[in-house]
């Protein structure tokens, strides 16, 4: 691949160890990575100018739900909570198969693109009419996105006191061969991998305590993350009182949930004593705040975890309970929320951008990404910043402020996948026909 030389952007920052901002400088990427940041550095490559342009590190998703794609803004969900807006999808949902996967990762995985994201998680849990994992990994290595997929897992339906139906859940040694086969066939510990897979029972109130606890020994054994749902609002704060007779962070604690291998979506209502837990542990957040307002949960204490030394990142959660698919968009709300429960002054427009970006990276254990600096990985969003948007900023670098929020070009391992706010690499306006094609006839 030839050396591509991103020259003259008016501001890079960097997010790199001293957080540095560059003006006037250039970046330049070889083989997939970056090899130098500076001022009039030269190649004999392809040369992209950047002049009214803003340079960050791609945006990193830390938690998703590709296949909910197809179920956005569904009547019976719009307006429920959490439990009954489960209850609407489910029945929805028994009916996928591997084409509804395969076609709603790729809206999905290129709706976040176009929002500067470069690296995202998904967190599959039902595997309905022969659907499999890999179906979502073609999508993203098609698209060229740095994808981390997890294999969930529902093991108790309806008739044994759970939420899904019975229809939707695998049994436990099932599930289990699954991890092992989905771990050995696609997860690639290697510096710069594209493709890591970690395991991630759905939540405490979907599968069972062993289930828990037997994929959190399988994970330790074959050395991947551990991802599930936890405390997302007071009905799951009930649920966990109720059946094991504690707090979520006790139970993931008890369950060895906890540990610089771990991550854990929403986290909205996590208490004191569990900041503390998650920071000692080095235990990782998926911050959704999008979905925590869409379904009403709350807002999770992001100001309190960072402090405490918590590793925070950015996720847009499902696509069914959000309805939107923008990294952009959580970002920005991440800073918003912090600010309505602690004042103005309470998270800066490049902290919530540090947390979408270096954050995210470091709550997935890749410090090969999120930052731009020599030697990392080549995951880049270019901004334009000469649009109306940004008119009249004084600080157009303040992105979440006042910015676009699509990129004008995404460099995933050096290769280009957007150009000019463009998807490049896949027949977007096709694979955007066929997915209103299966979610017509979903609801018919
Ligand atoms: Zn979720």
């Amino acid at each position: 691949m030839p050396e591509i030389l991103i020259r003259n952007a008016d501001t890079i920052l960097t997010m790199d160890d001293t957080r540095r901002e560059l003006s006037g400088a250039d970046l330049l990427i070889r083989n997939g990575q970056i090899a130098e940041i500076g001022h009039d550095l030269t190649t004999e490559g392809e040369l992209h100018d950047a002049a009214g342009c803003v340079v960050t590190p791609g945006l990193v998703n830390t938690h998703h739900h590709l296949y909910q794609t197809l179920t956005r803004a569904v009547p019976g969900g719009q307006d429920a909570l959490l439990f009954g807006w489960l209850k609407t999808l489910y029945p929805i949902w028994a009916r996928f198969g591997p084409e509804e996967i395969y076609i709603s990762a790729q809206i999905g995985l290129a709706e976040l693109a176009l929002s500067g994201c470069t690296l995202s998680s998904d967190h599959l849990y039902l595997y309905p009419n022969g659907a499999r994992l890999e179906d979502t990994i073609a999508a993203a290595s098609e698209l060229g996105m740095r994808f981390h997929p997890t294999r969930g897992a529902m093991s108790i339906g309806e008739s044994n006191g759970g939420l899904p139906p019975d229809s939707l859940v695998e049994a436990e040694t099932s599930i289990l061969e699954d991890m092992i086969r989905v771990v050995d066939a696609f997860h690639d510990p290697s510096e710069g991998a594209m493709c890591r897979v970690g395991l991630a029972p759905c939540s405490p109130f979907s599968v069972s305590r062993d289930l828990m606890r037997d994929s959190a020994l399988l994970a330790r054994d074959k050395g991947v993350m551990l991802h599930t749902h936890l405390a997302e609002n007071d009905e799951d704060i009930a649920y966990s009182q109720a059946q094991f007779g504690c707090r979520p962070g006790q139970y993931a604690e008890d369950l060895g949930w906890t540990g610089n291998d771990v991550w854990h979506a929403h986290c909205v209502k996590l208490d004191e004593a569990e900041i503390d837990l998650f920071a000692r542990t080095k235990t990782g957040v998926a911050h959704c705040p999008c979905s925590n307002c869409r379904l009403g949960s709350g807002i999770a204490p992001v100001r309190a975890m960072r402090d405490a030394g918590v590793k925070v990142g950015v996720g847009a959660d499902g696509s069914a309970s959000n309805d939107n698919g923008s990294l952009f968009e959580e970002a920005r709300q991440t800073m918003l929320l912090q600010r309505v429960v602690n004042g103005a002054d309470a998270m800066s427009a490049r902290e919530a951008l540090e947390i979408a970006t270096r954050g995210g990276a470091d709550v997935l254990n890749r410090p090969d990404c999120g930052r731009l600096m020599p030697g990392k990985r080549a995951d880049i969003a270019v901004w334009d910043t000469t649009g109306i948007e940004s008119a009249g900023s004084w600080d157009p670098a303040a992105l979440l402020l006042a910015g676009p929020q699509k990129v004008k070009h995404l460099f995933v391992e050096g290769r280009q996948i957007v150009r000019d706010g463009l998807i490049t690499t896949i027949d977007l306006p096709r694979v955007v026909e066929n997915q209103n094609r299966l979610a017509r006839a979903l609801s018919s």
